[in-house]
């Protein structure tokens, strides 16, 4: 957790920075609060919960009647956290259900960080003593399950893949939950492909792993990857997956690389489900449960 806040700590200053430079002013005028919620909108907060938030803080700093530093910084601490809302459930679907291993299916444009996150994550549920098994469904490039593989042997876990490109991803996630059964595992985690090039098609082909594996076994969780350092074009990518296969929640790749955290707000309201994981890193260890109090820390330190 300190790791994690350094790192965000590291991109989110120069928000908690500005803010607060902003708010420090002592005379609050419109165009002062206007600057607020452009300096939000900066950070990728979006245009509804930037609003929101000015309109709060400003409420507040009046009817306090105060602008002391102190105080304001408090406040706006508090009504940051409320955008993240701590009251979402995090917790991953990453035990087994009655006799059967636990199912998550993890999707996301190509790029975001899908298969580096499976890694990780299998990575940190191994750690916790669970069984995983692997299943590499993007078989469109026979590089990517080379890859899973490649990540499956680091963390010594079963790869479950097609040996020929352009096989049915539905049959080889469906070979995975059908292995991870049968090796009475805890977890198998789902990596599917991301080429947006051929949208409709993409979407067709999730749809049917999602509706295959589920005639062996219900689906648990679907994490959405998302790069943080894509914006509002990642927003859009996340609305047309949550159409397709029902997110449940969200990992926030790549935030060591930004000082747009805002997104975690924007996403998290446009899709209604909660940033569950963040990516803060390349290496094996760097993927960490979200924090809501974390990171707003992490902002305004
Ligand atoms: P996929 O195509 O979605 O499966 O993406 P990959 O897992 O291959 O990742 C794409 C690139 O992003 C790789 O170079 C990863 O090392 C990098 N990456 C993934 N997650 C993170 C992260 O949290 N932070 C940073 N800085 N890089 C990341």
């Amino acid at each position: 957790l300190r790791r994690l806040r350094a790192r965000l700590a590291r991109s989110n200053t120069a928000l908690g920075k500005g803010l607060l430079a902003l708010l420090s002013r002592g005379s609050l005028d419109d165009a002062a609060w206007e600057e607020v919620e452009d300096t939000l909108l900066g950070a990728d907060l979006g245009v509804q919960a930037s609003t929101e938030l000015v309109e709060r803080l400003r409420t507040r700093v009046a009817v306090e009647g105060t602008t002391d530093e102190a105080a304001v910084r408090t406040m706006l601490r508090e009504e940051l956290l409320a955008l993240v809302d701590p009251s979402m459930d995090r917790s991953l679907a990453d035990e087994r259900v009655g006799d059967r291993p636990a199912c998550i299916l993890v999707v996301g444009v190509n790029g975001t960080g899908k298969t580096t996150t499976v890694g990780k994550l299998a990575r940190v549920l191994v750690a916790e003593d669970k069984d995983v098994v692997l299943g590499a469904a993007d078989t469109f490039r026979a590089a990517a399950a080379d890859q899973l593989e490649t990540w499956g042997g680091r963390v010594g876990v079963p790869t479950v893949r097609s040996d020929r490109d352009g096989a049915d991803p539905a049959s080889v996630a469906f070979d995975a939950v059908k292995a991870a059964a049968e090796l009475e595992a805890d977890v198998v985690l789902v990596d599917t492909a991301g080429r947006l090039q051929n949208k409709a098609g993409l979407m067709d082909e999730l749809g049917k792993v999602k509706r295959v594996i589920e005639k062996q076994s219900p689906v648990d969780e679907v994490l959405l990857v998302l790069d943080a350092t894509t914006g509002q074009n990642g927003m859009r990518q996340a609305e047309v997956f949550s159409e397709v296969v029902g997110i449940t929640g969200i990992v926030l790749t790549k935030l060591d690389g930004t000082a747009k955290g805002g997104i975690v707000v924007a996403v998290q309201r446009a899709l209604g489900v909660p940033v569950k994981l963040v990516g803060l890193g390349e290496g094996p260890d760097d993927l960490a449960p979200f924090d809501p109090e974390a990171f707003v820390d992490a902002v305004l330190d």
